[in-house]
């Protein structure tokens, strides 16, 4: 077992490492063995006012945040961005420790957030209104202005990249934040929170509060001096957090939430390579993905081969040790681990037809062996529901009009994919698919500039690139009276 120093257990409060005011903690567990890591500091609504009145104060329109210039701002993005990268070897292992994911993907984590600090490094001086040519004797143009306080919560799942897409677009905004980590994995915002400071920028601008949804999160939604909510997680949550936002005040709000996302492969795509690109799209993070493509739907012609191909590569999927050199490592927790047998259970009891897994790896800690079900009807509960582990469902279907509907019969609409050579078929599908992302031939492609988000029950608003940026932004408009003929 490699050795990681966890140096960092505290609330993170204007740039300073405080206790709880309640002195509570809460311990944090090694999803591998299900031993206590350590114990965390628990924030709940005192530690939240605390650290809204930080950030409110790091707002105030004469601090040192708000008059620096935003080329600065840039600056100080650049500089996390390059400590994000000399602590990226330490930073996976911590992540490895806490969440379970296999550390080459942890360090590949750090290195893609580093490239988002980036993208919006160089989006901070490029933060433009536009000059409007009104009716009347007037000149028009608008300000893009930082929306104020923001609370952003953030999932267990991906805890750095997930922490940087709401971190990189507020901080190039000028907003002022204050995260909290899921409970499964604080550790590495804790981190992150330590190089925010080293980076420099001011007291109150980052504050991190560790703790659990229904205390500190509910806090932050409740919150009257937080002007913004922007929260990544289930769509059951997401309903709670945007109830909250409006009762005290209207809450700006984005929400990341659930998928249970198609991908569509034609009879003319090459099996291999679909069936490769259908295993990462189902498998990737343990399956443990908003976006994850589990309803796998494969054209009559080349189903059998294709079923039979997607079980030989799940049944070599490595899993075990994330320190080791393996794909897969445990599922987060012992809830979610209970909830994904379950699945694979009711895929079992629903009469799906499993062809790969369908257990549990070995017997300690929270893994999973890669399963798949083939011959899954569309009205099973493993068809219709996100499950959120290492589970994927191959659907057959005859034509384009039926797949497409059937791809579209979903309360989601995070991402879809669709493989096939034919670009009629490929740009068709990309038409009418009701979905935020669209993979061709491709899956799970997401870099800091192009947008992401849901139709439907996954979410509101986007994140990342341009779209990103504009969900931290009030615009506000200014009307002068100008005489179209000067009195002079
Ligand atoms: P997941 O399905 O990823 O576990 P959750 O939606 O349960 O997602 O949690 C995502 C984040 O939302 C976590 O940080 C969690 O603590 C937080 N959370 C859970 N319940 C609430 C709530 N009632 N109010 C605010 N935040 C919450």
């Amino acid at each position: 077992m490699v050795k990681v120093d966890v140096k960092y257990t505290k609330l993170f409060i204007n740039n300073e490492w405080v206790d709880a005011v309640s002195k509570k903690t809460f311990p944090t567990i090694n999803p591998q063995d299900e031993t206590v890591i350590t114990q965390v500091a628990e924030g709940d609504k005192a530690d939240v006012d605390l650290a809204v009145a930080a950030a409110k104060k790091a707002f105030h329109r004469y601090s040192e945040w708000r008059m620096m210039d935003a080329s600065q701002r840039g600056r100080l993005l650049l500089k996390l961005a390059d400590l994000l990268e000399s602590q990226a070897r330490y930073l996976a292992e911590l992540e490895t420790l806490d969440c379970g994911k296999p550390v080459k993907t942890a360090e590949e984590e750090v290195y893609y957030s580093a490239s988002v600090f980036r993208h919006y490094a160089g989006k901070a001086d490029k933060i433009t209104g536009s000059t409007i040519p009104a009716d009347g004797d007037v000149l028009s143009f608008t300000i893009k202005e930082p929306v104020g306080v923001c609370a952003q919560i953030i999932p267990w799942n991906y805890p750095i990249p997930m922490l940087t897409w709401k971190l990189a677009p507020a901080l190039a905004a000028g907003c002022t934040m204050i995260v909290k980590p899921a409970e499964q994995t604080p550790l590495t915002a804790l981190a992150v929170a330590a190089l925010i400071k080293e980076a420099g920028f001011p007291a109150g601008v980052v504050n991190i509060i560790p703790g659990y949804g229904p205390t500190a999160g509910a806090a932050l939604t409740h919150h009257p001096d937080v002007d913004k909510v922007a929260f990544t997680g289930s769509t059951e949550v997401g309903r709670i957090v945007i109830a909250a936002a409006s009762v005290v005040n209207l809450k700006r709000v984005t929400l990341e939430l659930g998928g249970k996302s198609p991908l569509v492969i034609f009879n003319d795509a090459d099996v291999e390579k679909a069936a490769q690109i259908a295993h990462a799209a189902a498998f990737a993070n343990g399956g443990q993905c908003c976006c994850a493509g589990t309803r796998t739907y494969v054209q009559s012609g080349i189903y059998d081969k294709f079923v039979k191909k997607a079980a030989e590569i799940a049944q070599k999927r490595s899993v075990g040790n994330p320190f080791d050199d393996v794909q897969q490592g445990p599922q987060i927790d012992a809830d979610m681990f209970k909830k994904v047998l379950g699945y694979i259970e009711a895929g079992k009891q629903g009469g799906a037809r499993c062809v790969a897994g369908g257990d549990r790896h070995g017997n300690k800690g929270y893994f999973i062996k890669p399963t798949v079900f083939a011959d899954v009807k569309d009205d099973m509960k493993i068809a219709r529901e996100e499950i959120f582990g290492p589970v994927q469902s191959i659907l057959k279907f005859e034509t384009f009009e039926e797949v497409i509907d059937r791809a579209n019969d979903s309360k989601y609409g995070l991402a879809a994919g669709v493989i096939t050579n034919d670009i009629t078929t490929a740009m068709s599908f990309a038409k009418f698919v009701r979905a935020g992302s669209l993979w061709v031939n491709t899956y799970d492609y997401v870099t800091s500039q192009t947008p992401f988000g849901g139709f439907k029950d996954s979410g509101i608003g986007r994140e990342l690139g341009e779209d990103g940026v504009n969900q931290y932004l009030e615009i506000k408009t200014v009307t002068m009276a100008v005489p179209k003929m000067p009195q002079l």
